[in-house]
């Protein structure tokens, strides 16, 4: 028996990545675990290896794009299997300098980065009601650190990380907790994939790191895990780094 034993999770962008490792760790802690993704053949590759590792999990194809399909699904895993713990994670990495972007590829971060948790969120806290619950919104470090084309995914984060701390307030006395998690690098197979094709990249991202490496998926999900379960009980409205010291770093050494 896990600490998360008898609860529901959704996890939205559950079927790779850092959503891949944190529906992989709630699962083998007990929870039964709905992952959302836009690839079918993604999601049951996560699905039937949460099921081989003896967690139970399910899959749903959604594009978190159409926010309001993401509320609805969320109504329902919640009318039929009750809702304990959203984790809003699946996001869009628009990159580009401001000059040669546009407004409609500015506001797609937004659509998938805010909106979706917004909805996502109220669909959650209606459902989670005064039983409480725990929702935990995977944001960035590019939320509260700026850097070149990084405007519009940054200030979605940064927007993102804020909803949270206001929805904290909003869900205290029903004992719905709201956190956010900011990663910094992650090796995920986007991530490797990059590094793969610019190794001089993934070195200097490394080595700009105080601990000198990129995180894991893994080290992700434990600190989800930890907001997710009652060992967090009296932590809301908090965004927790999991960026090996990067955001609290004055200047690199050389
Ligand atoms: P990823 O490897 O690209 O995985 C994204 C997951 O989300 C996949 O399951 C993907 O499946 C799904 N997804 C993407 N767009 C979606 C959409 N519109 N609707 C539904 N599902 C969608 O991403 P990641 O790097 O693990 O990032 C996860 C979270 O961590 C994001 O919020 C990201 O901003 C944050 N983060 C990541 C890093 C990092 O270094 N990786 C650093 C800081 C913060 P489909 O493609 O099949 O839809």
């Amino acid at each position: 028996m896990g600490s998360l034993s008898g609860k529901t999770a959704i996890v939205s962008g559950g079927s790779d990545g850092i959503g891949r490792a944190i529906a992989q760790k709630l699962a083998h802690e007990g929870a039964h675990v709905v992952i959302c993704a836009r690839n079918s053949e993604k999601i049951d590759s996560t699905v039937n290896d949460i099921k081989a590792s003896g967690g139970s999990c399910e899959g749903s194809v959604l594009d978190v794009s159409d926010a309001q399909s993401y509320a609805e699904m969320i109504s329902n895993v919640a009318k039929d299997k009750g809702l304990d713990i959203l984790v809003n994670n699946a996001a869009h990495v628009g990159m580009g300098m401001i000059a040669d972007t546009d407004l409609d590829g500015f506001q797609a971060n937004f659509r998938i980065n805010v909106d979706a948790p917004y909805m996502g969120t109220r669909a959650a806290m209606t459902a989670m009601g005064d039983k409480g619950g725990s929702i935990i919104n995977i944001s960035s470090v590019n939320g509260d650190r700026a850097m070149q084309g990084m405007s519009a995914y940054g200030a979605s984060k940064a927007a993102l990380t804020h909803f949270t701390r206001n929805a904290a307030m909003e869900g205290a006395r029903q004992g719905i907790r709201v956190n956010a998690v900011t990663p910094g690098p992650i090796m995920t197979p986007a991530t490797k994939a990059w590094f793969d094709h610019d190794p001089d990249a993934g070195a200097a991202i490394a080595n700009a790191n105080p601990m000198g490496r990129i995180g894991t998926p893994e080290e992700v999900a434990n600190v989800v895990f930890f907001l997710a379960s009652d060992a967090s009980s009296y932590v809301t409205g908090a965004s927790i780094p999991v960026d090996g010291g990067k955001a609290n770093e004055l200047y690199v050494p050389s």
